[in-house]
This record gives C-alpha cells, structure tokens and sequence, in this order.
C-alpha cells in the first residue's frame, strides 16, 4: 500500500458510523479536493463492551461503511480496529500507520469540528500531533469556543491555512476547512428511522437498503 519514497498525505477518518451518513462522506470528499487527498481510509472503531453500544453491530457497521464507499476508488475501510477486542485508541492506530508509511510520508486524521473541541480528552491527546496532521471539517451548531485556553493555545500554535504545507511535513499542522456544512448526525438518522421517517436524503442507497434489509433502527 505505501513506501517510504511515497510523499502523498495518507488520510484516515474513523468514526462509529452507526450508520455512515451523507455528512461523513460528502464533508470529506469536501476536504479530499480543499487539501488534496489522493485516498482517506475509513476506519470503524470498535467500542468496548463496557461502553454504551453502538445499535448496529462491528460487522454491519462495516458493511455500511463500505457500501457508502463502494466504487469510489477516494476510499478504502479499513476494519483494523474492529478486529481488536480491546478499546482502540486513536493514538495507537496512528503509530500504527506511522510505523508502516514510515517518519517521513505524511500523515492525516479527519475529525468533524465538535471532535475538536473535545479532543483534549482523547487518550495522549497531546502525541496525536507528532503522529499526524489534524484536518477538520465543519459541522453546523459547532464554534471554535475551546472549553480551555490551553486547548485554543495548542490550535492557535499548529494551525495552517495553506493545504500546501500538509504535503511539505509528516505531521504537526492542524488545517481548518471550508467544507459544506450538514446538518446531519447518526443520533438524529437513529431516531428518524426509529420513527418510520424517510432518511433517503442522508443515506447513501446502499446503506438505506442494507438498514432496511437487517432491520435496523427500527
Ligand atoms: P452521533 O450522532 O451518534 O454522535 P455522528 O454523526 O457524530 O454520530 P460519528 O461516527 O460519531 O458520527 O462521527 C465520526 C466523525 O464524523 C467525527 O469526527 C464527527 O465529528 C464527524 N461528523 C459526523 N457528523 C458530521 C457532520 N454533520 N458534519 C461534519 N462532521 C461530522
């Protein structure tokens, strides 16, 4: 998949994608044409048993995730973290990546604007940055008020506003994109679904009938 002589960025996106909506994917095809991303691979996360479960379970989760993508050669799924028992950190899936690309080839994670603001509490949110860009995507209802100054030092300190530096370094910049804003969530698809409501408009086709077919969300 990679080499160290390969200097594209190598940009992942993980989320619980129960389901993976039209927000995850247009927001990031947004981002993919602003900042220049050859290939984003999706990564589903597992979520422990001690955690609140997620309604679909690891494999329909996966299976959603790539009937979103299917055909469009921008994505691959990546199930890694699924095949994991334990909780998966983020930070340890990075170095994961970071030990197979090497020091040198860069390397993103895509979080949606509310993953900003919280991202303090992540587990060693501090590495993250020595691991990877952070590229972030707007989300409506969601500002750049930081719960803390020492969250709106370390943005104000790595941010760049030109895609171009994130070719020129592994790691290090947090980049701010004007992707479209969707007011879409997975909490408010759930609840519509639960209700009989039509998602059509925030579903792939692919998806829709997958959830329909296993029953989900009912
Ligand atoms: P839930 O409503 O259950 O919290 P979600 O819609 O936020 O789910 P996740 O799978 O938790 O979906 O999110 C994965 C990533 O997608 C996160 O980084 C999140 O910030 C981002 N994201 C989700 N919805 C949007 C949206 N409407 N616009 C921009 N980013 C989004």
């Amino acid at each position: 998949m990679t080499n160290n002589a390969d200097n594209r960025i190598l940009a992942l996106y993980g989320g619980t994608f129960d389901p993976i909506h039209q927000a995850h994917i247009n927001t990031v095809k947004a981002m993919a044409s602003e900042a220049g991303l050859e290939q984003v691979i999706l990564l589903p996360n597992n979520v422990p048993p001690h955690r609140p479960q997620p309604k679909a379970d690891a494999k329909q989760r996966l299976m959603m995730a790539q009937l979103a993508v299917s055909g469009d050669p921008l994505f691959l799924v990546d199930d890694r973290e699924l095949r994991r028992d334990a909780l998966s950190y983020t930070v340890e899936t990075l170095r994961q990546y970071r030990a197979e690309i090497g020091s040198r080839r860069p390397l993103a994670f895509i979080i949606g604007q509310d993953s900003l603001l919280t991202i303090d509490t992540w587990h060693e949110w501090d590495k993250i940055l020595t691991l990877c860009h952070i590229l972030v995507c707007k989300r409506p209802g969601y500002s750049l008020d930081f719960p803390s100054e020492q969250l709106a030092d370390w943005f104000v300190q790595h941010l760049v506003t030109t895609p171009e530096s994130l070719h020129k370094r592994p790691c290090g910049y947090i980049f701010l994109a004007d992707t479209p804003l969707f007011p879409i969530s997975a909490t408010n698809i759930r609840e519509r679904l639960k209700n009989g409501e039509d998602c059509s408009d925030q579903l792939a086709p692919a998806v829709q009938d997958y959830i329909l077919a296993q029953g989900l969300y009912r």
